[in-house]
């Protein structure tokens, strides 16, 4: 393989601009160059492309974000617009690609596949949602901001003795909710995988009201039946019969726009390094990951047939800890 490229695809996440440095170094030193496509898919289209030598990715590695761009393109999820990509990579002689992305994205890669076409993906999301990967790019950095936001609403609600509800990012998944919560101290997680009511809500934050705490702190998923801008309705109208009333943030994007935290530039660094290094030695159709602390490879088709479990003893266990 002579010419590779590598695209962002999907929500951005911090660690894509490590995991581009590491794919373009990597498969310069096998002997390959290296051509960036802009705005994902839609750039792969378009034929949107740019030289990256070893300069070019230089002094990105501390920055969030994606120096590529990223996007999304529904043209790409017809026969049609993958075959425009096809002419592209074919145009510009280029022999493989690396998509650093996430579900939709490797959904796509896998498509691409499918087609005969030499792809490799890199496990990157901040919801953690991605089968064959126990830990994607960015979710670090996430945990870690919406740890810091956390952090500073307990100081508030301490001074003040109230209830606060966060919601943080992770579309269909509640790992990034059930991790903030662990690690801020919650005495309420609300995620998609566990059915839950406001009244349940309700009557944990009592709850922890009579077992003698002054404060509560509820994190709840944006994917949860009762997300933040429902719970907040039901407490604001049974506020004079449950006797408290819950303060809201929700976190949004700010949660991925951080600099990438120690963790998402080394494992953006191995899964980039490994990403291209396997591509350009011949494998084909998976997706880089880690698995068990070590890089592994995955098949895009089981990827895309099979979803990620949350662990049921870590939802248990955060249960106790907030006793
Ligand atoms: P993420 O990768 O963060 O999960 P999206 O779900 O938005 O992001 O997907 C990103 C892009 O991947 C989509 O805009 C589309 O171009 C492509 N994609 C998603 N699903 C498919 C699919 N089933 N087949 C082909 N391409 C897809």
């Amino acid at each position: 393989m002579h010419k590779i490229a590598v695209l962002t695809s999907g929500g951005d996440a911090p660690g894509m601009n490590a995991a581009i440095r590491a794919v373009v170094r990597s498969a310069l030193a096998k002997k390959a160059s290296v051509v960036g496509v802009r705005n994902g898919y839609a750039g792969l289209i378009a034929g949107n492309l740019t030289p990256l030598g070893a300069r070019d990715v230089g002094g990105i590695i501390q920055h969030g974000g994606t120096m590529l761009g990223s996007a999304r393109c529904p043209e790409f999820e017809t026969e049609d617009g993958r075959l425009k990509a096809l002419r592209t990579l074919h145009q510009h002689d280029i022999d493989g690609l690396v998509v650093i992305g996430g579900n939709g994205s490797q959904a796509g890669s896998h498509a691409l596949s499918e087609m005969d076409y030499p792809v490799v993906g890199v496990a990157s999301t901040i919801d953690n949602d991605l089968y064959g990967s126990e830990i994607t790019l960015g979710v670090d950095t996430a945990l870690n901001i919406a740890l810091e936001a956390t952090d500073r609403l307990k100081v508030t609600a301490a001074s003040h003795q109230r209830a606060f509800l966060i919601q943080v990012m992770g579309r269909n998944c509640g790992y990034l909710a059930l991790n903030v919560g662990i690690a801020a101290g919650a005495e309420a997680i609300v995620i998609p995988e566990v059915e839950s009511s406001p009244e349940d809500v309700a009557r944990e934050v009592r709850q922890a009201y009579r077992r003698g705490k002054t404060h509560a702190l509820v994190v709840v998923a944006e994917g949860a039946e009762y997300n933040a801008p429902r719970l907040e309705q039901f407490f604001h109208e049974n506020r004079k019969r449950l006797g408290f009333d819950l303060r809201v943030t929700i976190l949004g994007h700010v949660q991925r726009g951080g600099a990438p935290s120690s963790a998402d530039r080394l494992l953006a660094s191995r899964l980039g390094g490994a990403a291209a290094q396997q591509l350009i030695d011949g494998e084909r159709g998976v997706l880089v990951g880690q698995i068990g602390g070590k890089v592994a490879t995955t098949p895009l088709a089981e990827v895309v047939a099979k979803t990620k479990e949350l662990d049921p003893w870590v939802w248990e266990l955060a249960q106790v800890l907030a006793r």
